[in-house]
C-alpha cells in the first residue's frame, strides 16, 4: 500500500514545504525509514540513488530538530546539531538544496561546505552559526581545524553514500570526524551495497541500527528498457547518434570508463554538431556546476560523464542512458542506469559491448542474475547529411533533416515492430553465453554484523586531527607548530574522478 505524508502527522512547517515540493505519497525508503528515524534510532539503509533517501532521514531529523527552533540572532543559539556528510561536492550541493527547502518553514538554519570554493564564505555561514551542515569530509576537516566548526552538539549525523565515500578514500577522515562527535547521538548510514567495509563501519559507529533495504544493489528498475548491442569502439558514436536520432531521445547520460575518454568523446560529440557537456574530476567545480545547470535547465541535450562524476546527481527523467563502455564496475551498472526510469517513468538504458569486454559482461550477468542478450546494430546506409555538420544543432534538428525511411531502418525496438516484415531485415542477434557465474552468496543474505569484537585495522591507525595540515588553513599563531606536525599529508580532496 502506498502511504501518502499525511499519515506521518508532520509539524506543519514541514508537511507544508512537502506539499510545496509536490510530495503526495512516500517512497518506500521514506515509508520505512521516516517512522524510525522519528524515534531516534540509528539506521543502516541501501537504497539506490533516486529513491527519495534525502527526504528519508531529512524531514524527520529536521521534526526533532524543531524542538530547538529558534529565531535568535546569536550564533550560540544555533550550533550544528545534524551533520550529513557526503563523498563529492555536486551531491553535497544537491542535499543542501532540498533540505533548505524541506527546511524553509522553520526558523531551523542550513549551510553545506565542500571543497574546490574559497572557505571564506563558507566560514562566514559557519560563523553566524547551522543547526545543520551538509558537508565533504575534507572540507569539514578543514573547517574543524579552523574551528569554524565545532561538532560537539551534534545530536545527528549522516553517512550518505558511505560506500562511495570509502571507495575515494574518505574513511581515516571519517574516522576523524565521528571521533568528534557526542557518543549520544543518532547515526544514520546510506550506501547502494552493504559491502564487509561497510559493515565494519556500521558495526563501529552505529548502536543497534534498523536495517532498511528497499531495492536490492543488484535490483534495476523494472521500467527500464536495457539492451545491449555489440558494437566495435570506432563505430560507437555513429551507433550512439543513430539511436538518438531513431528513439527521438531528447536527452541522455552518456556514461565512459574514463577522464581522458571523457573529455575526447564530449569533444568529438559536439564538433558532430549535438549540444554536449562533459562532466569529470578534471573539471573545475564552477565548470561542473555550470554543465549540470545547462543541462537541467535543457541548453544540453548530452551529458557526458564518468561514474564518479554521475554518481547519484539529482537529474530526474532522463529519457536514455548510454553506457558509451561497459562500466569496470558491475555495480556502477546498476547507478548509471539508475538516471532513467526515476519514479515510475519508462526509461532506456544502452550499453555498447566491444570484442574485449567479454569478461565484463559475465560479471554485469552475475549481478543481474540473468542471461545478457546482445543485439547487433543495424547501421543506417551511409549518405549525405545535408547540413547536419555545418553548424551546431541539436540532434533532435539534425533528425528532423534525416531521412524519413530511417524509421523503417531503425534499431530493433517495439514501434519498429509493426512495420512491414518484407521492408525490414531479420535482425541479426548473436547470444552471448559465457560460463555460468557462481552465484554471490552476499546479495543472498541479510545484513549482520561481523562477530569479531576486534576494531578494524583503521580504527587503530588513525591519526589525531592536528597532523593533518591542509593547505587551505593558514597557521594562525605558532608558525613552528607546522614544522613540528607530520608533513602535511594531502587528503583524498573532494574530487571525484
Ligand atoms: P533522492 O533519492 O533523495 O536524490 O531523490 C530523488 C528525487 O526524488 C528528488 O528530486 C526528490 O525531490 C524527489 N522525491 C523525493 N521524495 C519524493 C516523493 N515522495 N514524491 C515525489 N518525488 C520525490
Amino acid at each position: 500500500m502506498t502511504a501518502s505524508f499525511s499519515n506521518l502527522q508532520l509539524a506543519e512547517p514541514l508537511a507544508r514545504a512537502v506539499a510545496e515540493m509536490g510530495y503526495e505519497f512516500m517512497t518506500p525508503i521514506q515509508a520505512e525509514a521516516i517512522p524510525v528515524v522519528l524515534t531516534g534510532k540509528d539506521v543502516m539503509g541501501a537504497a539506490q540513488t533516486g529513491t527519495g533517501k534525502t527526504a528519508a532521514f531529512s524531514l524527520p531529523l529536521l521534526q526533532r530538530l524543531l524542538k530547538h527552533e529558534n529565531a535568535s540572532t546569536s550564533p550560540a543559539r544555533h550550533p550544528v546539531r545534524a551533520l550529513v556528510l557526503l563523498p563529492t561536492r555536486e551531491l553535497a550541493d544537491q542535499v543542501a538544496q532540498q533540505v533548505k527547502l524541506y527546511a524553509k518553514h522553520t526558523n531551523l538554519r542550513s549551510a553545506v561546505v565542500f571543497g574546490g570554493m574559497d572557505m571564506k564564505p563558507q566560514t562566514l555561514e559557519l560563523k553566524k552559526g547551522v543547526e545543520v551542515l551538509v558537508a565533504t569530509p575534507g572540507r569539514l576537516l578543514d573547517h574543524i581545524e579552523a574551528k569554524n566548526a565545532v561538532l560537539n552538539q551534534v545530536e545527528y549525523v549522516v553517512l550518505d553514500e558511505a560506500d562511495r565515500m570509502l571507495d575515494i578514500g574518505f574513511l581515516p577522515d571519517l574516522q576523524r570526524i565521528l571521533s568528534y562527535l557526542p557518543k549520544q547521538r543518532t547515526t544514520l548510514l546510506f550506501s547502494a551495497t552493504f559491502s564487509p567495509e561497510i559493515k565494519r563501519l556500521a558495526s563501529s559507529y552505529l548502536q543497534d541500527p534498523v536495517t532498511i533495504e528497499v531495492a536490492r544493489p543488484n535490483e534495476t528498475a523494472s521500467t527500464v528498457e536495457q539492451r545491449f548491442y555489440s558494437v566495435g569502439d570506432d563505430d560507437k558514436r555513429r551507433a550512439l547518434k543513430q539511436i538518438v536520432r531513431q528513439r527521438g531521445l531528447t536527452q541522455a547520460f552518456v556514461f565512459v570508463n574514463s577522464k581522458l575518454g571523457c573529455a575526447r568523446l564530449a569533444r568529438s560529440l559536439e564538433r558532430e554538431g549535438l549540444k554536449t557537456t562533459a562532466l569529470h574530476g578534471d573539471k573545475s567545480q564552477d565548470e561542473r556546476l555550470k554543465a549540470l545547470a545547462a543541462f537541467k535547465a535543457g541548453e544540453v541535450d548530452l551529458l557526458v560523464a564518468t561514474d564518479v562524476a554521475a554518481r547519484g546527481l539529482d537529474i530526474k527523467d532522463v529519457p536514455a542512458v548510454f553506457n558509451f563502455d561497459v562500466p569496470f564496475n558491475a555495480e556502477d551498472y546498476v547507478h548509471r542506469i539508475g538516471r532513467t526510469g526515476r519514479a515510475g517513468a519508462s526509461g532506456l538504458a544502452v550499453t555498447f559491448v566491444s570484442g574485449s569486454d567479454g569478461r565484463l559482461v559475465a560479471d554485469l550477468e552475475k549481478l543481474l542474475k540473468k542471461t545478457i542478450e546482445i543485439e547487433a546494430v543495424e547501421y543506417e546506409e551511409d549518405r549525405p547529411r545535408g547540413r547536419i555538420n555545418d553548424g551546431r544543432r541539436t540532434w533532435r534538428e539534425a533528425g528532423e533533416l534525416g531521412d524519413p525511411r530511417d524509421a523503417l531502418d531503425a534499431l530493433p525496438r517495439a514501434a519498429a515492430a509493426d512495420a512491414p516484415r518484407a521492408e525490414r531485415p531479420p535482425r541479426p542477434q548473436r547470444e552471448y553465453r559465457p560460463a555460468a557465474a557462481p552465484r554471490d552468496p552476499f546479495f543472498d543474505q541479510p545484513y549482520e554484523a561481523p562477530a569479531t569484537a576486534a576494531p578494524p585495522a583503521w580504527e587503530t591507525s588513525a591519526k589525531p586531527v592536528g597532523s593533518r595540515v591542509s593547505a587551505n588553513i593558514k597557521p594562525k599563531r605558532k608558525l613552528a607548530a607546522l614544522f613540528k606536525s607530520d608533513a602535511p599529508a594531502q587528503s583524498p580532496s573532494d574530487t571525484p574522478a
